[in-house]
């Protein structure tokens, strides 16, 4: 039946792992939104328009053919039929998708695409920062994901391989123009179950989130 799981929180806080595997053990689709606003981004650099200009932004945003693969175990991006998906991961888009993500009509296309993919497949686990307080509200289940900030720099820098202090800063940085932007801020919706994952091993995120899903 009809199942949407909305999971919201900052970087490094565990979403990304732990919406894949939940919707692997749901039978259910996965939606990286934070992967469309990356591809926008992207699609930014790549076009040499200035991530800070937000008509430019707008223009790029809307020409771009965006495609999103929601298969848990094989998700992908496309722009244009072009694979992005190692691209979106790069210095150069982390540096710029908050401000891409900060333009209003990026999001309002962007949310009009994730809801189409929502409604579409009914039975989905969608990840990002305003899930459960603008793009699906009416969600079965709203998560809110946290963790320290030193856990989850910790998670980055080894994820990507990257320095640890610098990776902390940037972290500090985009968390910041998250949360302070104007347009669907990250926001913990009232009505999420907030989960500290610091301590807690992805398997029993996971395992608490099915015995949620259960009542
Ligand atoms: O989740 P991820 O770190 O890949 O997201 C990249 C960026 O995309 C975030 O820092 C945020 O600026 C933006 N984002 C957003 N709304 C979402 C998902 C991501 O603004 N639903």
């Amino acid at each position: 039946g009809r199942c949407v799981v909305a999971v919201d929180g900052p970087s490094g806080s565990g979403k990304s792992t732990v919406s894949r595997r939940l919707a692997g053990v749901l039978g259910a689709q996965y939606l990286d939104t934070g992967a469309m606003y990356r591809a926008v981004t992207w699609a930014v650099l790549v076009s040499g328009a200035d991530p800070h200009d937000a008509e430019a932004v707008a223009k790029v945003a809307g020409e771009i053919d965006l495609e999103i693969g929601t298969e848990p175990d094989a998700p992908y991006t496309h722009v244009d039929g072009t694979p992005v998906d190692r691209a979106i991961r790069g210095p150069e888009v982390t540096g710029a998708v908050s401000a891409v993500a900060a333009v209003p009509w990026v999001r309002q296309l962007l949310v009009a695409q994730q809801r189409k993919i929502i409604a579409a497949t009914g039975r989905i686990v969608v990840e990002g920062r305003d899930i459960g307080t603008v793009v699906a509200p009416d969600a079965d289940l709203k998560v809110y994901l946290t963790a320290s900030a030193a856990t989850r720099a910790q998670r980055r820098s080894t994820e990507n391989a990257t320095d640890l202090t610098a990776t902390a800063a940037d972290l500090d940085r985009r968390d910041r123009l998250d949360s302070t932007r104007t347009a669907d801020p990250l926001q913990q919706a009232t009505d999420a179950v907030v989960l500290d994952t610091t301590e807690l091993g992805i398997e029993e995120v996971v395992a608490r989130l099915r015995s949620l899903l259960d009542r």
